[in-house]
């Protein structure tokens, strides 16, 4: 199939739901991706924050290869050497002390406020209130996107499941309105992605954890975006070390393959009991080959490190845009390589000319363009994109 009919096909059968662009993708390498008229773009989204790896890295396509001839999934009925593999380097890799895999962001976090709703109804029968942020972002699903602070994700949706409550993100103040010994657990992401990749004020995050352990409530972060190198630590609680009581990550744990996890601190970790929780594909052998290589390849390349080298040099790059156009480029934040360029007017057509150009990036929440590339990007693909960026901006 051409392009046109590639397209005309998944509009006919495929459901609506998506605002795609309108390429069709054939294959990718490293950084760049080709689509199916053979056009190359340079890949500053990652697949959302997916593919740390980049593209076809020989690492991720050995360990898939081989396991697939091997076993893919006979259910956790069962034990697999790769899978205790997984489950030790990403425990360890997170500093935490258990695991539990799913195969979506949307699943992990599911995870979570199972958890934190056991806890709490493990203590009082009232002890069921889940606080979350607005502008945050946990998933699809019904629990997880009514803990998603955002009204448009829950229109038409209702009767929505009951028991969270919603507070600005970064605000100490009001949270502590609304903690009481009701809460259960509140669910953050140390730094919110796609909704406009918002960065809470220094000590933010070690003050939650205070109210959280005066109401005995659970501390739980959402890494499903952050985690994994993304901003320049192997997890984002990391920069300010506060480790949560539990966690999820997912996007980058495959480096591509659908995979996600919750992780516990011992602590928490039988509150959950043999029945209570499960999964037929999670943790699936082939799942967990790519996420050892994907973890372990990422701990021999350093790759935090290399993320935040390189997400300071992207970093330094867009404020030197900002102070070019201070009244087009209104604020640029993120850590490592997780960044935003907040746009004074929707970057729609930003993101079309940078395509133009044979750049994929993205805006998030109307106005924040939003950086994440392959952890594997280089300074020149970086200075390339910049130069595009400044050609689009004088116009804008
Ligand atoms: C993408 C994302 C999710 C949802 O992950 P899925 O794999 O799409 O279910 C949840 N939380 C955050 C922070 C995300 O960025």
């Amino acid at each position: 199939m051409d392009t046109k009919e590639i397209i005309e096909t998944t509009e006919k059968y495929y459901l609506p739901v998506f605002g795609r662009l309108q390429i069709a993708l054939d294959h990718g390498e490293g950084c760049t991706l080709y689509d199916a008229d053979g056009k190359a773009y340079t890949d500053f989204l990652a697949g959302i924050a997916v593919n740390a790896l980049g593209y076809a890295h020989p690492a991720e396509v050995k360990a898939i290869s081989e396991q697939i001839g091997k076993i893919a999934h006979a259910s956790n009925i069962f034990y697999y050497e790769i899978q205790a593999k997984a489950a030790k380097v990403l425990c360890e890799a997170a500093q935490m002390d258990r695991v539990f895999f799913a195969n979506s962001g949307a699943e992990a976090n599911e995870g979570l406020i199972k958890l934190a709703r056991k806890y709490g109804s493990s203590k009082a029968a009232s002890k069921y209130k889940i606080v979350t942020a607005y502008d945050s972002f946990h998933g699809r699903t019904m629990e997880t996107l009514t803990a998603t602070g955002q009204a448009h994700y829950h229109e038409g949706l209702e009767p929505l499941p009951a028991g969270f409550v919603y507070v600005p993100f970064g605000d100490i103040a009001a949270i502590e309105k609304v903690m009481d010994d009701d809460v259960c657990g509140v669910l953050l992401e140390p730094i919110q992605g796609e909704g406009g990749v918002n960065v809470p004020p220094a000590g933010y995050l070690k003050a939650v954890q205070d109210l959280c352990r005066k109401h005995d409530a659970l501390l739980l972060f959402d890494e499903v975006q952050s985690g994994v190198c993304r901003t320049g630590k192997w997890f984002a609680y990391m920069h300010e070390g506060v480790k949560p009581d539990a966690m999820s990550t997912a996007k980058a744990i495959g480096c591509g393959f659908p995979m996600g996890a919750f992780l516990v601190q011992e602590r928490v970790a039988h509150v959950l009991k043999p029945g209570d929780h499960g999964s037929t594909f999670g943790g699936n052998p082939l799942s967990c080959a790519a996420c050892y290589a994907a973890i372990t390849t990422m701990q021999e390349m350093h790759m935090d490190e290399v993320a935040a080298r390189t997400g300071a040099y992207f970093k330094a790059g867009l404020e030197a845009l900002q102070k070019k156009y201070p009244d087009k480029i209104t604020d640029v934040r993120g850590k490592g390589l997780l960044l935003g360029a907040e746009l004074y007017k929707p970057g729609g057509s930003v993101v079309t000319e940078a395509l133009k150009k044979g750049f994929i990036i993205n805006c998030t929440a109307g106005n924040v363009l939003r950086f994440v590339p392959p952890l594997i990007i280089t300074e020149k693909e970086i200075d390339a994109l910049l130069k595009a960026l400044d050609e689009i901006l004088t116009e804008f």
